[in-house]
């Protein structure tokens, strides 16, 4: 079995909002490249990409991690996935030919290092199954 893990700061739910480096970033008081922002979400180029295509999306709202979703951000989650397929498909992954992966992780032992949520848009190579 697993050991419980004690690094999250707070049990991945900083108090304070200001902290938080995708707020900064969504703010523009952190640079990054933007590739896309709307009323709901800003997309933007993973500064350590994994893959050719790296892009994150994150909501304006804060939220910490996919167990903090709530119904009422049903609309905003499910946009998320809309602004990344129309990335993908600006880029030519949504072609049959290629293809695409988003994928969200959830606390440190998932790979979760920003404690507000963020749908990585992985594209450009092969993308190998089960991940690490
Ligand atoms: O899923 P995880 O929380 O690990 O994803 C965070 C991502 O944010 C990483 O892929 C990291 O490279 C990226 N990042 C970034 N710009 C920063 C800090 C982190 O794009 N200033």
């Amino acid at each position: 079995p697993r050991k419980p893990f004690r690094g999250a700061p707070a049990a991945g739910k900083p108090e304070n909002m200001s902290d938080c480096l995708f707020c900064k970033i969504r703010d523009g008081l952190i640079p990054a490249k933007v590739v896309y922002r709307d009323d709901m979400c800003v997309a933007f180029e993973d500064i350590n990409p994994q893959a050719p295509t790296h892009v994150l999306f994150i909501p304006h709202k804060h939220i910490p991690t996919v167990n903090d979703i709530t119904a009422e951000d049903r609309e905003l989650v499910g946009h998320l996935f809309t602004a990344a397929a129309k990335v993908a498909q600006e880029r030519g992954h949504a072609d049959p030919n290629d293809g695409y992966r988003v994928v969200m992780n959830t606390h440190a032992h998932a790979g979760q290092t920003v404690f507000h949520i963020h749908l990585h848009l992985l594209a450009g190579r092969p993308l190998g199954w089960p991940p690490g």
